[in-house]
């Protein structure tokens, strides 16, 4: 008989949280934490989303989506999660960009930005100035007219260069393009540029390790490997989830499945106002990525002079379009020295990633697939062999994920690392008023996207949630 993975569940629950990524364990462990009884449901055998690791033989760990978060983790970690989490959270040393326009390593901060782009660069120290302050004072209520590009014109006319060192982290770090909202760019550039880039001591699995003991110390029922096929309504109220064969009730569902999947797959459009699905139906899907990853053979090493985090690229000039283009001359690379894992086995890794369109991977045949993924690894060494000479001698173990690879793992429609774009925020807000006790909390609007976007964002929902239930349980009659 199949294993049940929901044996021992109850029939009902005050809260179902749908999906296991960094936004809905954050929802879960807030409103467990609360009080709340809270059901976690992750159709994958693992936690964490995208916020994930895989193992191979030989001792290797390789990270996913670990390749570097702004100062504001240990504050949102601390707060939502635990101390020792917030702890395990330190600063990148190196961050590197290396392309035909220049080569400079930095510590990514204001700072040491400031100082790039006046002596380097020579821009007027004002100039920097009144840039670095209104990205700073950009939110969310501001005119969205402006667009990424514009704002950059607006201080920097003509200056490629200077555009390509602003930006291109950032297009790696939630898919962002030129012609996008400019309060997209301006928030998570400041974020960044607060204190640096910063990573989990540890690895993926640690953290999530360790978040998975808080939730279940929070009295969360966490249960993988339930995929939930509905979300069931009555008289226009959330009411229950259908999952594994069961139906379980609960007073209010969050979803952290892709917006797009929540409204069209797990509701069903017949169930909203038709100018709500006309406009949920034009949210456009962020990009989807591509990743070579590389072990090197236990007592390989690596300088850390080569940088924690290289933006490399072979491109004249620098077009967004061009980082997503299936022909790669840009690629991240990540590398991960033994000091990622303090406890684990002395190993040196490196992770190239790769913004990708999912339609250049979707229509292949496998064999067109197979190669696809071969020639990537190929092409991809050849390229890593400037950084880390002999790469091909001193490998342990390669292999490639694809936007298929995301897709297949999370189940985001097209395969999308960052959510939606801006647009899907509005929409993502807007479920509650739709159907009462149904939230969405997961990567929409480039904002909310990331690891501190995703967890600002179930902290937010969380708290949405929390007021519906104590409201609803103030105005019910009481019990006689
Ligand atoms: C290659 C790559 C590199 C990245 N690099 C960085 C980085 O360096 N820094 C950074 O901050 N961010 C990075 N990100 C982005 C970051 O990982 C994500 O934005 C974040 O983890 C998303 O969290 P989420 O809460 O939106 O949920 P997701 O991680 O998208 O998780 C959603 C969960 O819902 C589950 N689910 C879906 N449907 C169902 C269903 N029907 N039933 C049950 N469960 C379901 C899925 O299995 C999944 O576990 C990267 C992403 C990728 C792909």
């Amino acid at each position: 008989m199949p294993k049940d993975f929901l044996k021992g569940a109850n029939d009902e629950y005050d809260v179902i949280v749908i999906g296991s990524g960094l936004a809905g364990m954050t929802s879960a462990n807030i409103l467990g934490r609360a009080g709340y009884s809270v059901l976690l449901l992750e159709q994958h055998y693992k936690l964490g989303g995208m916020a994930t690791w895989f193992k191979r033989p030989g001792g290797h760990i390789f990270d996913v989506s670990l390749h570097g978060f702004p100062y504001g983790m240990i504050k949102s970690c601390r707060r939502y999660w635990s101390p020792e989490i917030a702890a395990a959270i330190v600063p990148l040393k190196n961050i590197r960009f290396d392309n035909p326009m220049f080569s400079l390593t930095t510590t990514y901060n204001r700072d040491d930005f400031t100082r790039l782009l006046t002596d380097r660069f020579d821009v007027a120290p004002a100039t920097v100035k009144a840039f670095f302050d209104t990205a700073r004072g950009m939110n969310f209520y501001d005119d969205q007219a402006m667009t990424t590009g514009q704002l950059f014109e607006q201080f920097f006319p003509g200056r490629q260069d200077v555009v390509r060192l602003l930006m291109e982290p950032i297009v790696y770090a939630n898919g962002s393009t030129l012609e996008d909202p400019a309060i997209t760019y301006g928030i998570v550039f400041s974020n960044f540029m607060s204190k640096g880039v910063y990573t989990f001591e540890g690895g993926t699995d640690r953290l999530i390790q360790m978040m998975e003991a808080e939730l279940l110390a929070n009295q969360v029922d966490v249960r993988i490997k339930c995929d939930v096929e509905k979300i069931n309504l009555r008289q226009g109220r959330v009411a229950s989830v259908t999952v594994n064969g069961r139906t379980i009730k609960a007073r209010s569902v969050i979803s952290n499945a892709n917006l797009r999947a929540t409204i069209f797959r797990l509701l069903g459009e017949e169930q909203l106002d038709r100018q709500f699905v006309d406009q949920a139906r034009e949210v456009r899907l962020n990009n989807s990525s591509t990743q070579v990853y590389m072990a090197l053979k236990p007592g390989e090493t690596v300088d850390e002079s080569t940088g924690d985090l290289l933006f490399s690229s072979t491109a004249r000039e620098f077009r967004t379009d061009l980082l997503l283009n299936r022909d790669v001359t840009s690629r991240t690379y990540s590398f991960y020295y033994p000091r990622t894992r303090p406890d684990g086995r002395e190993r040196t890794l490196l992770v190239s990633s790769t913004n990708a369109h999912f339609q250049d991977w979707s229509d292949l045949s496998d064999e067109e697939y197979q190669a696809s993924k071969a020639d990537l690894i190929e092409t991809t060494l050849d390229a890593v062999e400037t950084y880390v000479p002999n790469i091909r001698r001193r490998l342990a173990h390669v292999e490639a994920s694809t936007p298929r690879t995301f897709r297949h793992y999370t189940q985001h429609v097209a395969g999308a690392s960052f959510g939606t774009k801006f647009e899907g925020l509005a929409i993502s807000r807007g479920l509650p008023e739709q159907v009462k006790g149904l939230y969405h909390a997961g990567s929409v609007g480039i904002i909310m996207s990331g690891w501190l976007g995703a967890i600002n964002y179930g902290v937010i929902v969380a708290n949405d949630v929390d007021s519906m239930l104590m409201a609803a349980a103030t105005s019910a009659p009481a019990s006689s």
